[in-house]
């Protein structure tokens, strides 16, 4: 995957940054680029729970589910992800998830970008053991941390590939505790005919868990939803800002704390970017 592929399937960003989910309706025309501290302040506010609809809204059978039953089972998520995430830290005598990866014995690797992926990604899981954590993404944010103002909002609680690799971690904990874990063991009941049922798995309950884990595990004091923003405003600071948008509405807040970035302003943190590149 190159730098070009990046940018294209940037747009739309039709999944989850972390990888699973989907979104098929996801199109949305220019966004006002807004300023990426004014954002993140506004976002870090918004409450773990809160953010059962930005979660949801990725889940593929959202539409059968009503506001009610998302909550409910936001909020179970939720303790799930943070009961392991003290198991964890408990169990391994650490919160680094460094130290806990290499003794669960997970093989983790740096590449730049995803092999061949038709989606952003910023890290990924797949079993039994492997995590991937895509560097060119965490370099741009790197870079933007250099702001001391964004640094301070994000707080020195926030290493990126720590965080990003809390999440897929948790996706291995569920793997192994598949029979047992909540994300896996609640279901929906798409059909029923006589005896016969089809149940589905909630893939939003992973995703919420694994958030909810990665911010146990790592202590920070913002759902670690916020990266999904801060990490795609290294590459699209005008995709970052219909995320934020998004993100907004769907915590029933309304995105106004951003006022828009002078044209000018923005041409110069291109430039600069791409000296720096
Ligand atoms: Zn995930």
């Amino acid at each position: 995957m190159t730098k070009e592929d990046v940018k294209r399937y940037l747009k739309p960003i039709a999944d989850g940054l972390f990888g699973r989910q989907r979104r098929p309706t996801y199109e949305r025309p220019h966004f006002k680029i807004r300023d990426l501290n004014q954002m993140l302040e506004d976002l870090v506010q918004i409450q773990p729970e809160e953010w059962f609809r930005y979660a949801f809204s990725r889940e593929p059978i959202n539409g059968k589910f009503t506001d009610a039953q998302r909550i409910d089972w936001t909020r179970k998520a939720i303790l799930c992800g943070k009961e392991y995430a003290r198991k964890t830290a408990e169990k391994y005598g650490t919160r680094n998830s460094i130290r806990i990866a290499e003794k669960m014995g997970m093989n983790i690797t740096y590449p730049d970008f995803p092999d061949k992926t038709d989606r952003v990604m910023f890290a990924q899981y797949t079993e039994p053991n492997n995590i991937k954590i895509f560097m060119d993404a965490v370099r741009k944010a790197d870079r933007l941390m250099q702001d001391p103002k964004t640094a301070a909002i994000l707080t020195e609680k926030l290493n990126i590939p720590k965080t990003l690799l809390a999440h897929e971690l948790f996706h291995n904990i569920e793997e192994e505790n598949k029979d047992t874990i909540f994300t896996r063991t609640e279901k929906f009941r798409l059909w029923s005919v006589g005896k016969v049922h089809n149940d589905s798995s909630i893939i939003a309950l992973s995703e919420i868990a694994a958030m909810a884990y990665s911010q146990e595990l790592n202590q920070l004091p913002y759902s670690t939803y916020v990266l999904d923003m801060f990490l795609v405003y290294g590459y699209s600071p005008e995709e970052a800002s219909g995320l934020y948008e998004e993100m907004m509405e769907d915590a029933g807040r309304k995105p106004d704390g951003g006022e828009a970035v002078p044209a000018e302003t923005m041409e110069k943190r291109i430039r600069q970017e791409k000296e720096q590149t």
